[in-house]
């Protein structure tokens, strides 16, 4: 790690919400010791995790409650391309600042049958403290819900790290019911989930996403039923939790 740290992330935020971001939090990438990676020393040298977000539409997300639109996966696929560009900005940005920063992309999946990537984006935001693991893995933040798309840019720079939030499913079960694939398995809140198969029946889950792909402008691994049915994302004035 950089030995002179730097004395708030608050410059790295607000850079960041310039260039388009609507969250931003710093995780200390120790507390993601175990974490499935690809290339499996992936974190080595980089002591943190600056996890950022961009909230969805809700006018794109609130029709979404039974299987995604042509206009959701476009909106997607805009905001991936708008969160990789925010991840090499900040990348820029601490570089000049004197350290190392490595943007992992916003959307990559590099094994198509466990359904993983280079790193769990969701699992480095909720280190961060930007949410918490809701019921269907999700990761559900307390300004938007789970109506967000997520990147990291993994630095050697010390930045203050954020703590984890609680979780705040607590009896809710709104995406367990929307799911058209009955994947959701309902389970406690009381941690976050040690493993994916304790909170949802991926077979079930995938399963349902492949068949979304022979709709028509539909790309694959596309749902967000479960996404769009989260009373924490919803605007404000149609919240029922
Ligand atoms: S992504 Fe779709 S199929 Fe998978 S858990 Fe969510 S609602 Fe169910
Ligand atoms: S819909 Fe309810 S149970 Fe599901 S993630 Fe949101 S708060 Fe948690």
């Amino acid at each position: 790690m950089q030995n002179s740290p730097l004395p708030n992330a608050k410059p790295l935020y607000d850079a960041a919400r310039d260039w388009g971001a609507d969250l931003a939090a710093v995780a200390d990438t120790s507390r993601l010791a175990g974490i499935e990676t690809d290339p499996p020393e992936l974190l080595q040298g980089y002591p943190r995790a600056v996890s950022m977000a961009v909230h969805l539409a809700d006018g794109i997300m609130d029709p979404v409650t039974s299987r995604p639109t042509p206009l959701y996966a476009r909106h997607y696929q805009n905001v991936n391309a708008l969160l990789d560009h925010i991840a090499t900005r900040v990348s820029g940005l601490l570089q000049s600042w004197g350290g190392k920063a490595l943007p992992v992309p916003a959307s990559q999946i590099l094994c198509e049958e466990r359904f993983t990537a280079s790193i769990s984006h969701k699992a480095v935001a909720i280190q961060a403290g930007l949410g918490w693991q809701g019921k269907p893995t999700i990761l559900v933040t307390p300004q938007f819900g789970p109506r967000v798309r997520l990147v990291t840019v993994l630095t050697d720079l010390a930045l203050p790290a954020n703590k984890p939030l609680k979780n705040r499913c607590a009896k809710c079960t709104h995406c367990v019911e929307a799911c058209p694939a009955g994947a959701i398995r309902n389970a406690s809140t009381a941690l976050h989930y040690a493993t994916r198969s304790e909170a949802l029946d991926l077979d079930a889950c995938v399963g349902r996403l492949r068949s979304n792909e022979q709709e028509k402008h539909i790309p694959p691994y596309l749902c967000g039923v479960c996404v769009s049915a989260c009373p924490w994302g919803k605007p404000k004035d149609s919240q029922k939790l």
